[in-house]
């Protein structure tokens, strides 16, 4: 499938490592694990967003923009690397970050992706409150911009649209290609998933190339039937944009799982304290508190439940985040300091 007639940036450091883990699988006696490492896409400490971003900022650029406009939580991954890709590409970022937790420590407000956000020198940090419209406050934000002499280009928050999932429409054939190379099947993919760029960027390039591969997401917010229902739409999106015919993608293979959310977006729950801590310390990676610690908590669960069978190949996609880590500290370290 070819994606070579939209535009696009280099951003990412691609193809992340697909990599075994022989100590986790060990641990959790069940499948195979492996893990795809999109916590190393490699721009201001990496993540999925990258991957998006390689598109919506080639968009931005082929439509003349001098300023882009984005939202997130007050811990944006998101915001982060859209702030970095809009400085390589010498355009300005403005950004809204809505206090959606509202019970977080002084850190989470001043630290981790918000410290980032910071060194990396928004035109503009603007907190909201919680229950905001973000979408709304977004589009006043751009015509204030305009008045200014801007030409601002508006990346939905998670820059999931149909052009930024093309990102992972893109991934999707960078990871068939690597399974390929080391002959794996059958092939289970889980994710974390939120705003649903990611799945449905990798359903639509699954399905568009005919493969094998199911995909399983693990919301951080949104419940089961919301979650697919948002998922299958930008999926169909994609594969429209695509040129493709939005049939191509069933509903049945829009999976999404909300067992492992808690109390809500970005509150910890323990499953994820533990599944952080299981990964850090069996493998050395560092997941996320709000994303890949919650969905691999999911993962781990399934294993556990006995969801999958010893001959399978589960891929964890790790979407990184884990400096949001510094953002939680309290979550996992009761230590007061180590100086003497
Ligand atoms: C945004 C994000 C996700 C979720 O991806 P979506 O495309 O928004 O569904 C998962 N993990 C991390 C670390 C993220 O920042």
């Amino acid at each position: 499938m070819l994606l070579s007639h939209l535009p696009r940036v280099q951003l990412v450091h691609a193809p992340t490592p697909l990599e075994f883990l022989p100590n986790l699988t060990k641990a959790l006696n069940g499948p195979q694990i492996y893990i795809k490492r999109d916590d190393a896409t490699g721009l201001a400490t990496g993540g999925n967003k990258t991957r998006k971003l390689e598109f919506l900022i080639g968009d931005a650029l082929a439509k003349g923009a001098t300023h882009v406009l984005t939202q997130g939580a007050t811990q944006s991954n998101h915001v982060r690397q859209t702030i970095a890709a809009a400085n390589k590409f010498g355009l300005k970022a403005s950004v809204l970050l809505e206090q959606r937790v509202s019970d977080g420590t002084d850190e989470y407000y001043n630290n981790g992706n918000l410290l980032l956000d910071e060194i990396l020198g928004a035109t503009s940090i603007e907190v909201v409150p919680g229950g905001t419209d973000m979408v709304a406050a977004l589009e006043a934000k751009a015509k204030e911009l305009e008045l200014q002499g801007e030409r601002p280009y508006i990346i939905p928050g998670g820059g999931s649209n149909a052009i930024g999932a093309l990102g992972y429409v893109s991934t999707a054939i960078e990871l068939i290609n690597q399974l390929n190379q080391i002959q794996l099947a059958p092939i289970h993919l889980v994710h974390a998933t939120g705003s649903t760029g990611t799945q449905a960027g990798l359903l639509a390039g699954i399905a568009a190339t005919h493969s094998n591969l199911t995909v399983l997401g693990i919301s951080v917010r949104a419940e089961k039937s919301k979650q697919e229902e948002n998922v299958y739409k930008l999926t169909r999106a994609t594969l429209e944009h695509l040129g493709l015919s939005a049939d191509l993608i069933a509903r049945e293979k829009v999976i999404a799982n909300s067992d492992y959310v808690g109390d809500g977006y970005g509150i910890p729950t323990d499953s994820m304290v533990e599944a952080v801590e299981l990964l850090a310390r069996t493998e050395g990676i560092l997941l996320d508190p709000v994303y890949s610690g919650k969905g691999f908590a999911g993962l781990v669960d399934l294993i556990r439940q006995g969801h999958f069978t010893k001959d399978d190949k589960v891929i964890f996609l790790h979407t990184g985040g884990a400096v949001g880590l510094f953002g939680y500290r309290k979550t996992f370290s009761n230590k007061d300091a180590y100086r003497l």
